[in-house]
């Protein structure tokens, strides 16, 4: 059976899709839900107040005492929400979850003056039509400089990379210098990575070049994502990833079977969402 296109693709996906395929197709297309990961569940609960901290409070009120007092109001928020119950943590590691969600916020000001940020937006939503796919993508934040050019920020919460694997992580970044280009006509003069638990910051600068790369690797992957869903093709591609991928289960590489595929109609409906 030949599966329907897709038309609507987010970078994060393209990114899964660049990384396992067979992954791709069983959380994009068959989303199979995952468990919720401590990891995750983190990085939502520091990007919130990140973005709070940076949106709800005037700069010289953006203290570490603001981003201490932002954290017990989102942790008491997360509390009553079933993703933290459902890592089943006990008192211990429930404590040692909460302080390490603090170093993270404690570790980000160490990267950049907050009372030096002049946002325009946090989770900025982006979308845009590349050669008939629909990109769309969600921007951490986005910064104007005092030149007025735009600088894209995303916080991460995992490890830095490697220098070895750094340029492939950057793939998303020129993403979303792609989406600023294309939905608001308006190339970003610099993205920043900012990596909280070394800390450190990585810093792209999206040019000309790099633009037109990222719109081949997208039609690429695209066309790709194409051929696999003509021909029912999602390929595992076993790396170190495997070992956090919750599909072992329905992975050959693991002795597992996928499930059948869903009707066209229903893949076509999941990448849209
Ligand atoms: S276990 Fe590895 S190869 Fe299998 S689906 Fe997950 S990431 Fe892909």
């Amino acid at each position: 059976m030949s599966l329907s296109v897709p038309r609507s693709l987010s970078p994060s996906r393209v990114t899964s899709f660049t990384a396992c395929p067979l992954a791709f197709r069983l959380r994009a297309i068959d989303r199979i839900p995952e468990p919720p990961s401590p990891h995750a569940v983190k990085g939502t609960l520091v990007h919130q107040v990140l973005e709070r901290l940076i949106w709800d409070h005037e700069p010289g009120d953006r203290t570490p005492a603001a981003a201490e007092a932002e954290l017990e109001r989102a942790w008491d928020e997360l509390s009553g929400r079933p993703e933290l119950g459902e890592l089943d943590l006990d008192a211990a590691a429930s404590a040692a979850f909460r302080a390490d969600a603090g170093q993270l916020v404690d570790n980000y000001f160490s990267l950049e003056d907050p009372a030096a940020v002049a946002a325009v937006g946090v989770e900025v939503s982006l979308e845009a039509d590349l050669g008939g796919l629909r990109l769309r993508g969600i921007i951490d934040r986005l910064d104007r400089a005092e030149d007025g050019t735009l600088v894209v920020v995303d916080y991460k919460t995992g490890r830095a990379p490697s220098p070895r694997f750094e340029r492939g992580k950057l793939t998303g970044v020129h993403l979303y210098a792609l989406l600023c280009e294309l939905t608001l006509g308006s190339v970003p003069v610099e993205v920043r990575l900012l990596h909280l638990r070394e800390p450190v910051v990585i810093t792209a600068h999206p040019n000309p070049q790099t633009l037109r790369g990222q719109r081949q690797r997208t039609m690429a992957v695209w066309s790709a994502i194409e051929r696999a869903c003509e021909r029912d093709d999602f390929q595992p591609r076993p790396s170190g990833l495997c070992t956090y991928c919750s599909y072992q289960a329905l992975c050959p590489a693991f002795g597992g079977t996928p499930p059948p595929l869903d009707p066209p109609e229903l893949v076509t409906a999941a990448l849209v969402r």
